[in-house]
């Protein structure tokens, strides 16, 4: 799916949190928002996800503008840092969460979907785990597998790998870049790490303040050979 941020502005108050942002993402981009702490990231996924209605500005999904859209209705799944796994159900439940608003895609039933997702993810048999007995990198995978569960045309990821120590980033990085483009989903993905936007971005949007200062791929914007 295309998306399309047409001057999108969010304050709370008289705090401007995005200042006119504007950015075009490619059916089956891996796009990725860049900046220091402060400077708009969460909230502009916020605003695609619907969480945040902006101030200003309208979010299209392939044309469609998503004002008053709900998050649910939206097709899209998130992974966000702070959004963590329900530590009272098993993982193929975390897992089977995702799929409470759709039917399993490809009418499998909702085991075989889940059994499917867990694959996909690398933890396949890990069903009747419980999210605590796993490590945070394992962790980071069922909720990945969750928010992948209802085929999503779009997924957001906010700084997804920012509690795991520098060996598992990088193990987690290559095994979500791997599952993107095997399902070549559209990803907006946040982080305020330049090495892992360069790694893993088709493209990059450079925020400061609220506002974009730059968009290319890696190398444009980083100036790399
Ligand atoms: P980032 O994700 O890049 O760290 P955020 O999008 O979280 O940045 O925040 C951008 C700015 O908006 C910050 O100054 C932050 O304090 C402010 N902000 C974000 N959410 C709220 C809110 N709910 N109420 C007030 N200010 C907010
Ligand atoms: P990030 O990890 O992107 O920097 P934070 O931890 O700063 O995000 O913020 C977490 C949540 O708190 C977000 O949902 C954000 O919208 C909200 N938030 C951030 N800054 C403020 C603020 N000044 N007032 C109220 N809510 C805020």
């Amino acid at each position: 799916m295309k998306l399309q941020l047409d001057n999108v502005s969010k304050r709370y108050g008289t705090a401007t949190a995005l200042d006119s942002v504007s950015l075009s993402v490619e059916e089956g981009e891996f796009f990725t928002l860049v900046g220091p702490s402060g400077c708009g990231k969460t909230t502009t996924l916020r605003c695609i996800a619907g969480f945040e209605s902006p101030t200003e500005g309208a979010v299209r999904f392939d044309g469609e503008s998503m004002a008053g859209v709900p998050p649910e209705a939206r097709g899209v799944g998130v992974v966000f840092q702070n959004y963590a796994l329900f530590p009272h159900l098993t993982v193929g439940e975390n897992v089977a969460y995702g799929l409470r608003f759709t039917d399993t895609p490809g009418g499998n039933s909702r085991d075989d979907r889940v059994a499917e997702l867990l694959e996909l993810v690398d933890l396949a048999g890990f069903e009747d785990r419980d999210p605590d007995s796993l490590s945070g990198g394992q962790q980071q995978r069922v909720a990945l597998a969750r928010a992948l569960a209802p085929g999503p045309d779009l997924l957001l990821l906010d700084e997804p790998m920012s509690a795991l120590d520098a060996r598992l980033r990088d193990r987690l990085r290559r095994q979500v870049k791997h599952i993107q483009s095997e399902l070549g989903v559209t990803t907006v993905y946040v982080t305020h790490d330049q090495s892992e936007a360069l790694a893993v971005s088709d493209r990059v949007a450079v925020l400061n303040r609220g506002r974009v200062e730059q968009v290319g791929n890696p190398r444009e914007v980083y100036h790399r050979p």
